[in-house]
């Protein structure tokens, strides 16, 4: 759960950095689902207190049983053997701590059971799932053709270990724009950069101390690596830390489809961290990061969005430091599903301002409808969800909003203070998320003045 949202106008006003708990705010909505995926798969008959290791997968998995040279689930017996007993609370707590939003895997499969418990479920105080058109986009799509030879119940192992995670927390804890590990793949450096340097410079805070980096799939098969973030995870020695590590890379290499590492299920995300004002002096010395998964740049590029899909999703974590910098994750009065929408939709119409104004990317009307394009399939249905980052139709309606704030401007090479855009976004953004909100930009001419 993401719990900063409900502290808001306390005793400690001043102290927003301190009480702010979000550290890490992604592109894609992956949030935390142990209870539903209980009517997606079937646990195991040996009790385990919370997703329960499969042992059968359901329709609502496409996951196939692929032949498997070991078996992974005596593995992962193992592996639970040398974690302490609490070991998945300390799991979910670092989790928590680092504000990680759910493996991709999990919200694959959360986002083939929305649908169906949509429509039986209406939360007087969010809004009704019923009243929506929502349902699967490209990108859902895209995730079952990925997880489609993977063998769904080691995969499933695999995520209860936290092992979909490691690179994030990888990135976090140890990544650096100049390290080895964390170089952003040839094809997308010139590109990212560029835009990168153009977004620092574009916005009126101070983002020039934002490191630029990649994660890669790839480390979750590197030993030291991964035994790393296992001893962050489960707080065990450095000897039981690199025997689950080892361990936990035969599980990846028993299945061919995870290709060590290189399946984009292991990546697919984007994020923005912060660390400022964290009460953890581990996290607190961390550079501000913008992180690029290898998985969601090759989600973007499988969906045709290669050429904008990327800048977008950069506008789109750039406008979350400047969010940070604002202090606007408090400036609500918001709370749960409602203050996550709130602060996504905020930053895709941020990022669509940005990619389609003069003195950002100055992108055409053709690049601009696909940047709409890709805050569309990246939606999600998770209505109730804490991690809900807003329907594809809204995705698209703010990024709409956005470049009508441009087309609409009377001096198109007048960039907006960023508090300004926040406001003008919190009065359009009852507009934004009605069931029935337009997503031309021509629709919101009156409302982007
Ligand atoms: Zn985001």
């Amino acid at each position: 759960m993401w719990p900063g949202r409900s502290i808001r106008r306390g005793p400690f006003q001043g102290e927003g950095n301190i009480l702010k708990n979000t550290r890490v705010y992604a592109f894609t909505a992956l949030t935390a689902l142990t209870v539903s995926l209980s009517g997606a798969i079937a646990p195991s008959a040996h009790g385990a207190t919370d997703d329960g290791p499969v042992t059968k997968s359901s329709d609502a998995f496409a996951g196939s049983r692929a032949a498997k040279t070991v078996d992974t689930k005596k593995i992962y017996d193992r592996i639970v053997q040398k974690l302490p007993a609490d070991w998945q609370s300390r799991r979910d707590a670092a989790r928590a701590k680092l504000k990680i939003d759910e493996s991709p895997v999990e919200r694959a499969l959360r986002s083939k059971l929305a649908k169906a418990a949509a429509a039986g479920k209406a939360s007087a105080n969010v809004i009704d799932p019923t009243q929506y058109d929502c349902g699967p986009t490209k990108l859902d799509a895209y995730v079952d053709s990925i997880l489609a030879n993977v063998d769904a119940g080691n995969l499933q192992l695999l995520s209860m270990l936290g092992a979909l995670d490691a690179p994030t927390y990888d990135a976090i804890l140890f990544g650096t724009s100049n390290g080895a590990g964390y170089q952003l793949l040839p094809a997308y450096q010139d590109s990212l950069t560029s835009t990168f340097g153009t977004a620092q410079r574009f916005w009126d805070v101070r983002l020039n101390d934002v490191q630029l980096m990649a994660m890669h799939g790839e480390m979750v098969v590197d030993e030291n690596r991964l035994a790393s973030t296992v001893q962050y995870m489960y707080g065990v020695g450095a000897a039981d830390a690199t025997d689950i590590a080892r361990d936990i890379i035969t599980m990846v290499k028993s299945d061919n489809a995870l290709r060590n590492g290189k399946n984009p299920i292991f990546t697919l995300n984007a994020f923005a961290f912060t660390g400022k004002g964290d009460p953890d002096p581990v996290i607190r010395k961390q550079k501000d990061k913008m992180v690029f998964g290898d998985g969601i740049l090759a989600a973007l590029k499988a969906l045709g969005l290669n050429q904008v899909g990327p800048k977008a999703v950069l506008g789109h974590e750039m406008a979350h430091h400047v969010q940070y910098e604002d202090g606007l994750f408090d400036n609500t009065d918001l709370t749960g599903p409602e203050a996550t929408r709130r602060t996504e939709l905020m930053a895709d119409s941020f990022s669509t301002y940005f990619v389609t104004h003069k003195k950002g990317l100055a992108m055409n009307p053709k690049q601009v409808l696909q940047t709409e394009e890709s805050f569309y399939d990246v939606g999600d249905c998770s209505f109730d969800n804490a991690g809900h980052h807003g329907t594809p139709n809204q995705r698209k309606a703010a990024s709409a909003w956005g470049a009508a704030v441009v087309a609409y401007s009377d001096n198109p090479y007048r960039v907006l203070p960023s508090m300004r855009l926040a406001t003008k976004f919190d009065k359009v953004l009852p507009e934004l998320v009605k069931p029935d909100a337009p997503t031309s930009i021509e629709a919101y001419r009156a409302a982007a003045k």
